[in-house]
């Protein structure tokens, strides 16, 4: 179907809706430059995150994550917010959607202005010691590393995790606030998530409405809504061009 006859009925169901929210994942991000897990130059091409990234394997050897893992999230800390973030942050302002849901760890969301943000698989701002639960801020993190500590650690002895959800993590108090949230709403907006990872793919379907704005194919296409094949930053971008035709938004801040 045209793009632009399906970003119409995406303005209508928005506009119908009592309560919505925007879901996504990383494909949201990848127009900033931080390639997702299974598209091209993606983590899976590189490392197995199964086990860089896994609770068992950082409780044992640590080093395994700041040798392997750590170097694959430093872009992910220096990238900046694209379109697709500031249209999301936008429609929030207006009023359109109560909150964005996001398996995103790189904090593009708030960084583009959006208040309401439950990430459902932690972030990158702190790192926890796994002793004394105390925690120290990411420059922090990074200034032991770049000083030539292998692995940082705290006053206690213990080490440092970074707060985004290993496999094999308990899941944050935003997944259960998500869950809530998502209840409650009439429409969910899923963006840039191959609906792959358990327990987060199962939230849409707490939903009436499902759009799911996605550049290939997903497992979840035939259980939906309304399917959108597109990048995330046009399909957005026309949303909102097609919200202001309508009177429901002004002009998009950006930046
Ligand atoms: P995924 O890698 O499984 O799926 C991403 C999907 O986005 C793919 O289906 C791809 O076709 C689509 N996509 C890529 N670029 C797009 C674009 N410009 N517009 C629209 N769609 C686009 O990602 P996932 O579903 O989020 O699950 C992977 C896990 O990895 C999640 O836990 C996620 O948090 C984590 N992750 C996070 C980041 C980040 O914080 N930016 C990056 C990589 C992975």
């Amino acid at each position: 179907m045209d793009l632009r006859k399906q970003i119409n009925e995406l303005a209508d169901m928005l506009l119908k809706s009592p309560r919505t929210v925007v879901m996504t994942g990383a494909g949201i991000s990848t127009e900033s430059g931080i390639p997702d897990f299974r598209g091209p130059g993606g983590l899976w091409s590189k490392v197995d995150p199964t086990e860089v990234f896994h609770r068992r394997v950082f409780l044992t050897n640590p080093r395994v994550f700041y040798e392997k893992g750590l170097p694959h999230l430093l872009d992910i800390t220096r990238a900046k917010p694209n379109t697709g973030h500031y249209v999301i942050a936008g429609l929030e302002k207006a009023g359109l959607i109560s909150a964005v849901v996001t398996q995103n760890v790189d904090g593009l969301h708030q960084a583009a202005g959006s208040r309401r943000v439950f990430e459902l698989h932690g972030h990158l701002r702190t790192a926890t010691c796994l002793k004394c639960r105390n925690k120290t801020g990411w420059e922090q993190l990074m200034e032991e590393i770049r000083s030539g500590t292998a692995m940082p650690v705290c006053g206690c002895g213990g080490v440092y995790k970074p707060d985004a959800v290993f496999f094999g993590d308990p899941l944050p108090l935003d997944y259960d606030r998500a869950v809530k949230e998502v209840s409650e709403s009439m429409l969910t907006v899923v963006v840039g998530s191959s609906l792959e990872v358990s327990p987060a793919n199962c939230l849409p379907g707490l939903c009436r409405y499902v759009s799911l704005i996605n550049l290939e194919p997903t497992a979840a296409d035939r259980f939906v809504t309304q399917v959108i094949r597109s990048r995330a930053g046009t399909a957005l971008s026309l949303l909102w061009e097609e919200l202001k035709r309508r009177g429901a938004v002004g002009e998009l801040e950006a930046g």
